[in-house]
């Protein structure tokens, strides 16, 4: 009846909320320890144009626990989110990266960039400014080699004070990518206030629009703006070849995707492309 089905779906539902609950709390009990041990790692999905030539890349926090293997940020990145603890995450997967672009730049490959995610909490726990710029003269590498993601959503959240921010530090020299564009709510309006160096186009974006007359325009339109406004455009969950032809045809240039390579460790990475 449907009052069992009714009563049923309460009980699954306070079930996993239960779970979760013990699971937060897990993660939260055990991230500073794994911190201190290294267990997080920087690997690299790779942003290729066309062709599959190296245009940069973005660095993704994995989390190599001791028991339960890989585990992804989906498992880990929220719950840090909410019991504020993600900027020392952050701060680690940051200076990973500088150090990162040292080594390439001491070993003559100073021309690809990498990009970094940055959480809507950072703002309030740390002085992003000051780590970022701190940053490259620490590692005494170039500005416009540390790319920084934001998602629109993180960026609406304080949309005055963020921006001025991330104002400062596209004067000082850093690139400023908009991350997951298409998935929040203020898309449009928001490019008006923004200048941003580049926009990544979110993967639900693109599943949504590549099927549908309408959507296809919208999403060429999307493509065919950005460049108008000066931005580069990276398209993300490239998987298909199909999705490639039809994203190069409408002006895109730039892609990250599985098709091309999912991310990998840093090693690999350097192998596969070359990197010195
Ligand atoms: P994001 O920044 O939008 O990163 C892109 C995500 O899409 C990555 O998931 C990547 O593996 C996935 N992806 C790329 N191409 C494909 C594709 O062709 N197919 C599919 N199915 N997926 C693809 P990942 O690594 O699981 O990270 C998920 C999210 O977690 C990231 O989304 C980002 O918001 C967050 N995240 C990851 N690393 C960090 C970090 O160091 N700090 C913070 N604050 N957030 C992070
Ligand atoms: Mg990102
Ligand atoms: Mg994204
Ligand atoms: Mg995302």
């Amino acid at each position: 009846t449907i009052e069992n089905d009714y009563h049923s779906d309460i009980a699954f539902y306070s079930k996993n909320l239960f779970d979760r609950s013990i699971e937060e709390r897990r993660i939260i009990g055990e991230f500073e320890g794994a911190l201190n041990r290294k267990e997080f790692v920087m690997f690299l999905q790779p942003q290729v144009n066309a062709k599959g030539e190296l245009y940069g890349a973005e660095a993704l926090v994995r989390w190599q626990h001791a028991q339960r293997g890989l585990l992804s940020p989906a498992m880990f990145i929220d719950v840090l989110e909410k019991a504020g603890l993600i900027y020392k995450l952050d701060r680690y997967i940051w200076e990973s990266a500088a150090q990162k672009l040292k080594e390439w730049k001491d070993k003559g490959a100073e021309q690809y960039h990498i990009s970094v995610n940055i959480s809507t909490k950072d703002f309030y726990f740390v002085d992003i400014y000051e780590i970022f710029t701190g940053l490259i003269e620490k590692y005494d590498i170039r500005p416009d080699r540390l790319n920084l993601e934001i998602t629109e959503t993180a960026l609406m959240s304080d949309f005055d004070k963020n921006m001025e921010i991330l104002k400062q530090l596209q004067e000082y020299g850093f690139k400023i990518e908009i991350d997951d564009f298409g998935s929040g709510y203020s898309s449009l309006n928001m490019l008006k206030d923004i200048s941003a160096d580049v926009l990544k186009i979110d993967m639900g974006f693109l599943r949504a629009s590549e099927n549908e007359a309408k959507g296809m325009d919208i999403l060429e339109s999307i493509i065919v703006l950005a460049g108008k406004l000066g931005m580069d455009v990276i398209t993300e969950g490239v998987e298909m070849e199909k999705q490639l032809t039809m994203l190069s045809n409408m002006g895109c240039g730039i892609f990250q995707g599985y098709y091309f390579s999912k991310p990998i460790p840093t090693n690999e990475f350097e192998d596969k492309y070359h990197i010195f």
